[in-house]
């Protein structure tokens, strides 16, 4: 049956337009099963009812047009009780509805399985035969198989838009939410545009070509059209984002390098393919390989990679990239696209462009990069949505939550409009106190960080209102490179740092690859990655990567003082003194070099994360080696929780507001005061306006935030009083779970004047 199911999974796959291949995937279990008729129902929410979108052995001509109530008949019935119903005459069950248009008269047997997928009913595939039998438990285990096949093939085509059952029948007056992932933060309104490409790579149909010389000649002078297209539009983009995100276009450029993909291309035109279909093929298999990488910011690159694909192609047909161009744009548009790229993002004219809706990609796409360095609200990976519902459709986007309203009623934009109101009012009263210092009412001061390096875009650490940098993140200069960089190179890139801001510290993490964060050039293949080679297991197995990083760090910071050194995923109290013994090491080789130029180098202060579960009980021993703590609340929250933090299925697990992880937080804040070692949290948690009351209740007084949140945490800081934050946290160390906790942190917030915060989702 495994074979069977595989080969019909495998064949149904390889149908473009939905519709057919379910009309492919019914026609084949009726030959396999040996029944009467297979029929697939699809839910549609709008409307409360399963139509039929494909049967064999049913009426043809009820497709589309017969739909079942969600509490009527057995499809209904099977989509309440999100079971499989197996009964051996149909038409005797009480729940059994006549409808006359499928002509199912003569059918009794009847076997259904709910098609559900993270815990929504997408529809109904049914099996009916004319015998009366009850089918067998294999029959019925193999279509419980099946639809849970079918859940995921569907999931992915609604994301796709090719799913389109409301679109025959919309209503002027069409209004609908729609939730995706928040991109780059901020509200914005506008009409949607859609912007697809006209040429793409994977529907090009392959085709030979002897003419070698012309192929390759044509690929060449469509790469070189490309190149210069690029060109313009890095140009176009200078000043508008820093430097770092434009280099999105060198990697286009280095990718049609002729070393690279121009190789490969040529390769292909030589064993007799012409030009567009040698393209495809390396094209498509980048794209795969790109796919295939655990780390999803390099993922993420797979898009980049078959848009550059899709432009290349465009030149070589000499077609126009963009069949919109002719189209006017919207005054205040929005971007929608089905996977918004950075090229897409460039070209568009600045001035018009309000917000973005990616269909798919997520945070760590480029253009969620990009757009968060214009400063244009996005939200990306809107799943279950026919795209060009959004075409020319009045949009109203909040990139702080991820929701967007389509057509929205009088009703709904006003409370918006009231909504962009008063973020810029809030906006103007967190600017106007910029200066002020971080101090509660009851004069309760906390000192603020930057978290630096995460992204391309918050290189730049020097945020004239923080008190340092609690946390930089060394992975990424790593990551960008074809290999390790040289010691050379990292003192370079610290140095700069270092002296951007020479009285403010700085702490810089060691390498805290492996988990979500694989480099290129190192592959590491591992079952489960984040519980694996992570971190100081890697760099303390690898003394010769530490060692280097180590005296980078330290000979960046000779005659400067204010570099503190953190050590990330610490489990053990021995891979402190291991780390520290290698610094010592390498102090003492770089002291020598500063004393022979008659500069002085300063011991940095040593710190650990706090982020595996395992250091809480060692704290007392830590506090003897060790001269700071920070938490990373990120990976303490996945460790303890054991839900891992890139797994979309289980991200409404993922909640550093659970009770556990409170608890856990306010027991580090305890001991750490007991024990005086200085605590700071760095991981997200210290950037949110709830995390930032209960943290400093639990008594921290450092918090480690991303750039663009500190002035907010400020304010909420300035407005906050410490005694109340403490019956706050009181009353939510007893709640059961995250959301009870939010509710009383949105409760607490409104009562002390901070509920703006929370109605425009800051
Ligand atoms: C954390 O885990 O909270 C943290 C700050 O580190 P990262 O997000 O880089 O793992
Ligand atoms: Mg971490």
């Amino acid at each position: 049956m495994l074979t069977m199911l595989k080969r019909i999974v495998q064949e149904v796959n390889q149908i473009p337009v939905f519709d057919d291949a379910l009309s492919c995937l019914a026609n084949r279990l009726i030959e396999a099963l040996k029944v009467d008729s297979c029929s697939i129902y699809l839910a549609d929410y709008d409307q409360q009812h399963f139509m039929l979108v494909a049967t064999e052995g049913l009426a043809k001509a009820a497709v589309g047009q017969v739909s079942v109530g969600f509490s009527e008949g057995l499809v209904g019935l099977i989509g309440q009780r999100e079971e499989p119903l197996n009964i051996s005459d149909a038409q005797r069950h009480p729940r059994f509805k006549h409808y006359p248009e499928v002509q199912e008269d003569n059918y009794h047997a009847f076997l259904g399985a709910p098609i559900i997928h993270q815990r929504k009913v997408l529809g109904v595939l049914t099996l009916q035969q004319k015998q009366k039998r009850r089918f067998s438990e294999d029959e019925e285990a193999f279509l419980v198989t099946l639809a849970m096949q079918l859940a995921v093939e569907i999931a992915n085509a609604k994301a796709r838009g090719s799913i389109n059952l409301l679109q025959e029948n919309i209503p002027k007056d069409w209004q609908k939410s729609l939730k995706g992932v928040p991109g780059s933060s901020g509200l914005a309104s506008g009409v949607g545009y859609l912007q697809d490409m006209m040429v793409r790579i994977h529907s090009h149909v392959p085709k030979r070509n002897d003419n070698q010389q012309e192929q390759i000649q044509n690929y060449r002078q469509a790469v070189k059209q490309t190149q210069a297209d690029m060109a313009v539009l890095s140009e176009r983009m200078q000043g508008e984002v820093p430097e770092d995100v434009r280099a999105i276009f060198q990697l286009y450029y280095h990718l049609l390098d002729a070393n690279s993909l121009g190789r490969d291309v040529e390769k292909e035109i030589k064993s007799g393919w012409d030009a567009p279909t040698s393209l495809k093929m390396v094209v498509e298999n980048y794209v795969r390989q790109f796919q295939a990488m655990n780390d999803p910011y390099m993922r993420e690159r797979a898009v980049d990679v078959e848009d550059m694909g899709n432009r290349v192609l465009a030149n070589i047909l000499g077609i126009t990239t963009d069949k919109n161009e002719k189209r006017e744009i919207p005054e205040q548009a929005i971007l929608i696209a089905e996977e918004v790229t950075a090229v897409m993002l460039a070209e568009f004219p600045s001035e018009q462009l309000k917000g973005i809706v990616s269909m798919r990609g997520s945070n760590n796409s480029h253009a969620a990069i990009m757009a968060r360095a214009m400063g244009v609200p996005a939200v990306m990976g809107l799943s279950n949505v026919p795209i060009a519902l959004l075409h020319d459709k009045e949009i109203l986007l909040d990139g702080y939550t991820g929701d967007v309203i389509v057509s929205p009623n009088g009703t709904i934009r006003r409370e918006f409009d009231q909504l962009v109101l008063e973020e810029q009012l809030l906006s103007e009263r967190i600017h106007a106190e910029d200066t002020l210092p971080a101090i509660t009412t009851d004069n309760c001061e906390i000192r603020l960080f930057t978290n630096a390096g995460l992204s391309l875009e918050t290189e730049k650490n020097d945020n004239p209102y923080s008190d340092g940098v609690g946390l930089f993140r060394t992975e990424i200069p790593f990551m960008m490179r074809e290999r390790f960089p040289t010691e050379h190179e990292q003192v370079e890139l610290y140095r700069s740092l270092l002296e951007a801001e020479p009285n403010k510290p700085f702490t810089m993490r060691t390498l805290d690859v492996g988990g979500d964060k694989p480099l290129p050039y190192f592959p590491i293949s591992e079952e489960n990655p984040f519980l694996g080679w992570r971190g100081i297991r890697l760099t303390l197995d690898h003394p010769e990567i530490l060692l280097v990083q180590i005296r980078a760090m330290l000979r960046a910071s000779i005659g400067l003082q204010n570099l503190s050194i953190m050590l990330p995923m610490i489990t053990s109290v021995s891979e402190v003194s291991e780390a520290k013994r290698l610094i010592r090491q390498a102090f003492y080789e770089v002291e020598e070099e500063a004393q022979e130029q008659g500069e002085v180098l300063h011991m940095p202060k040593i710190g650990v994360m706090l982020e595996v579960p395992a250091v809480l009980y060692q704290l007392p021993q830590l506090s003897k080696i060790v001269d700071f703590f920070s938490v990373g609340s990120n990976d303490l929250t996945q460790y303890l929780l054991a839900v891992d933090r890139n797994n979309a299925r289980v991200a409404d697990l993922y909640d550093s507001y659970h009770p556990a992880v409170l608890s856990a937080l306010h027991t580090i804040a305890k001991h750490s005061d007991l024990l005086q070692v200085p605590v700071t949290v760095c991981g997200e948690l210290a950037g949110e306006p709830g995390g930032v009351v209960l943290l400093l209740a639990m008594g921290y007084r450092k918090l480690s935030m991303n750039n663009h949140n500190l002035l907010k945490v400020k304010w909420i800081v300035r407005n906050i009083h410490r005694g109340s934050a403490e019956q706050l946290l009181a009353k939510v160390l007893t709640l059961n779970n995250p959301q009870d906790v939010r509710e009383e942190i949105n409760l607490y917030l409104e009562s002390v004047g901070l509920g703006g915060l929370v109605r425009a989702g800051i």
